[in-house]
């Protein structure tokens, strides 16, 4: 790593946290959740984190996806510094930048699947036959095509997951952020779904971050980290 952040193959990382420190409360409560912590997830990698309950895994992720500030510190995606800068340019970035996956799929119940991929694109102004083609493609990425005229009441929680992924990813996010993307799915389907979502990272050469309780799928990944006494550590 040299001091433009670049490592040796001159490639930047998409995420970067540099040392960032967060706690909640004052004096006596206060509960120091992050102490210095640094990051860096490249473009096209996979990072596993995996901690106990409580560690600070859904902390972590809020900063990453700038949806929390830390007290000290500062974190660049994309090549922007979002740490300190202000509420409305944070959110631009966060909207350009950064897709989400949660482990409840929050798709719109009220739209069928293609929609919901479509439904980004068109905030963000893109016209209807374009966000159309796009959506169609992704979903046929995660071999879910075949569902796309279906609410998300009608499909199956793997493919909701599958339609959550694509969707996260509609607007060419760099980054993407995932809290147990498929915590809520049997191992078998966990397994295909955390597959699409792996080849479309390597594929789209985006950054992702994702944490996990399961071993499996966290042995399948580039990295695998923790948090400890407040700091990210590499396991392995
Ligand atoms: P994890 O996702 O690993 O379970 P969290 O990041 O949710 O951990 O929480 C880390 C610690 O910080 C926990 O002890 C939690 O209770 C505390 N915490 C998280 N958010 C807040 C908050 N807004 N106010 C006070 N304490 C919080």
């Amino acid at each position: 790593m040299d001091e433009s952040g670049e490592n040796g193959g001159g490639v930047a990382p998409i995420l970067r946290l540099d040392a960032v420190s967060r706690h909640f409360g004052e004096a006596n409560n206060r509960l120091d959740v992050l102490v210095g912590a640094d990051l860096d997830v490249y473009p096209g990698e996979l990072v596993a984190l995996a901690a106990p309950s409580g560690a600070g895994k859904s902390t972590l992720l809020h900063i990453a996806g700038l949806l929390e500030r830390p007290n000290e510190g500062d974190v660049t995606v994309g090549g922007r510094l979002a740490g300190q800068a202000s509420d409305s340019e944070r959110t631009a970035i966060r909207r350009v930048q950064i897709g989400f996956v949660y482990q409840f799929h929050h798709l719109l119940g009220e739209f069928s699947a293609v929609e919901n991929v479509m439904i980004p694109q068109l905030i963000r102004g893109l016209p209807k036959k374009v966000a159309e083609q796009r959506a169609m493609q992704l979903l046929a990425y995660m071999k879910v095509e075949g569902r796309a005229s279906h609410r998300p009441s009608e499909l199956s929680g793997g493919e909701r997951q599958r339609v959550a992924i694509a969707r996260a990813v509609a607007n060419a996010p760099r980054l993407l952020l995932a809290d147990e993307p498929t915590g809520n799915l049997d191992p078998v389907t966990a397994g295909y779904v955390f597959e699409g979502l792996a080849k479309l990272v390597r594929a789209s050469k985006l950054a992702a971050l994702i944490a996990t309780h399961n071993n499996d799928l966290a042995a399948r990944m580039d990295r695998r980290i923790t948090i400890r006494d407040g700091k990210v550590v590499e396991l392995d």
